[in-house]
């Protein structure tokens, strides 16, 4: 069977051959797609079909069957209208435009729809291979368009998509990533004709422009290995590159920072470094009550409410652990929109009722919570008071586990709060049902779209209290962690 080199493939081929053969030869090999990839794709059809009302009188020339969508765009063709989803096959090479739009006596522009809000770079190869597929069938471009989404739009009732979108004229662009496109495209076709997977090390295409799906290459690493080196980046590459995978390999004399250094000897002792002073000095500046609180927010592309912007972040719930004193009386409040209404006001007015007016609020890696806050803070005039008073008593309990005043080998590296959570405590999110943010928000969404069945909603409600609840509790026993291994 000929195989067909299409604009995803020509993509992947840019990133690295062997991701391009298997995607063609062995697609098996590739993971499914994750709840929030498919949540991105869905947001990207969203944003398509809203730019699709750019462009009056346009007919899709979406068909069920590969072949039929392109015969089907041939016949519309003719017809020197825009076309949504027009397909082409030219030899082996298989591309499809979000729009085509007829111009001068015979000419078309491209224009790509993005959900993105900038232009990248890699947006200029995925148009020029359109192009490139367009011309080889005969067909002429004039220009080529990028359609991103507007971040300064506000809603206001319906989606105006005048204002939504941003086009960028990016013909010199994408006539530059068109250049050698030919001999690119020769030499991709002669990857995916090859008999057996080619070689590919690992390194920084492996997240660029997109992190890869082939987790199966990183496989072999040990768990210790220099890419959980903290802050790692270059160096852990060129270890790799030079045949170092494990940091416990890594040579007496090779230039490391501090904090690097503590990581690997934490890891050959398998001991947690432990600087007391400086615990000390982090928990001193706690003041009770302390109010452990986690925020989930979502966001989306096409913003939901009157007066937000797309990606605006819009928190849905809290929890929130009261203790009132070290190993004191705690106590727990919890908040989880209705999700049939903007949920801003109402958690806004349950936060400010639980969140006292003294007492050290504690947040991991606050810098997200602090950003929420003030946000709140411009659109929600009325609670700017406790919401300033709230920002001017949060503490960081990232801060001793970014500052290596306490490192634990377990955390291979990382002071997420994923990791420094069962260090520390033997706590887990393994077994929790929703184990992450991004599956919170999705959660939310679909119980706020009205597309999860009525009879799931009570259950996946409390696991998305259970979820956040852990985030809470857990920090509070990681401040009583904290204070027992400072006094060891
Ligand atoms: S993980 Fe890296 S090496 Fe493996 S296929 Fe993907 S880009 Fe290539």
């Amino acid at each position: 069977m000929r195989k067909i080199l299409s604009k995803t493939r020509y993509l992947y081929g840019i990133q690295c051959p062997k991701l391009l053969w298997v995607a063609t030869n062995q697609k098996e090999r590739l993971p499914e797609t994750d709840a929030f990839t498919q949540h991105v794709f869905d947001q990207g059809h969203l944003v398509g079909q809203l730019a699709q009302q750019l462009f009056p009188g346009g007919i899709s020339a979406t068909a069920t069957g590969f072949m039929e969508a392109i015969n089907k765009t041939r016949g519309l063709l003719k017809e020197r209208k825009p076309l949504f989803e027009a397909s082409v096959l030219s030899g082996q090479l298989f591309s499809r435009a979000d729009i085509l739009r007829p111009v001068n006596e015979d000419e078309w522009d491209i224009i790509e729809v993005k959900s993105s809000t900038q232009v990248k770079e890699i947006n200029f190869d995925d148009v020029s291979f359109q192009k490139y597929c367009w011309e080889q069938d005969g067909i002429k471009i004039n220009k080529c368009f990028l359609a991103c989404i507007n971040n300064q739009y506000i809603k206001q009732g319906q989606i105006e998509p005048e204002e939504f979108f941003n086009l960028h004229d990016i013909t010199a662009e994408v006539k530059k990533a068109g250049e050698g496109i030919q001999s690119r495209i020769e030499e991709m076709l002669e990857t995916i004709r090859l008999s057996n997977c080619p070689q590919a090390s690992i390194g920084p295409h492996c997240s660029d422009p997109y992190p890869c799906v082939m987790t199966e290459c990183w496989e072999h690493l040990p768990e210790n290995n220099v890419f959980t080196l903290y802050y790692g980046g270059q160096k852990a590459l060129e270890l790799y590159q030079n045949g170092i995978t494990d940091i416990l390999n890594i040579p007496e004399n090779h230039t490391l920072s501090e904090r690097q250094r503590i990581q690997i000897i934490s890891a050959e002792s398998g001991q947690p470094h432990i600087d007391r002073a400086a615990l000390h000095e982090f928990l001193d500046k706690l003041k009770y009550p302390l109010y452990f609180l986690d925020f989930e927010t979502f966001s989306t592309a096409v913003p939901l409410f009157d007066g937000t912007r797309p990606y605006q972040t819009i928190p849905f719930q809290f929890s929130l652990h009261i203790q009132d004193s070290p190993g004191g009386k705690i106590t727990h409040h919890s908040f989880l929109a209705s999700g049939k209404k903007d949920p801003r006001g109402e958690f806004l007015a349950a936060l400010c009722r639980f969140s006292g007016s003294n007492g050290s609020i504690v947040a991991y890696s606050k810098a997200f919570e602090e950003k929420v806050l003030a946000s709140l803070a411009e659109e929600f005039p009325d609670y700017r008071e406790c919401i300033e008073n709230m920002l001017s008593r949060t503490r960081d309990l990232l801060e001793p586990f970014r500052n290596f005043y306490l490192y634990h080998p377990a955390q291979h590296g990382s002071a997420s709060l994923k990791k420094v959570l069962p260090a520390l405590t033997g706590l887990s999110y393994d077994e929790m049902p929703i184990a992450r943010g991004d599956l919170a928000s999705l959660a939310f969404l679909s119980i706020a779209s009205g597309e999860m069945p009525e009879s799931e909603v009570k259950l996946k409600r409390e696991e998305l209290l259970s979820y956040c609840k852990l985030d809470t509790g857990g920090m509070v026993k990681i401040v009583d962690r904290l204070r027992e291994l400072a006094e060891i």
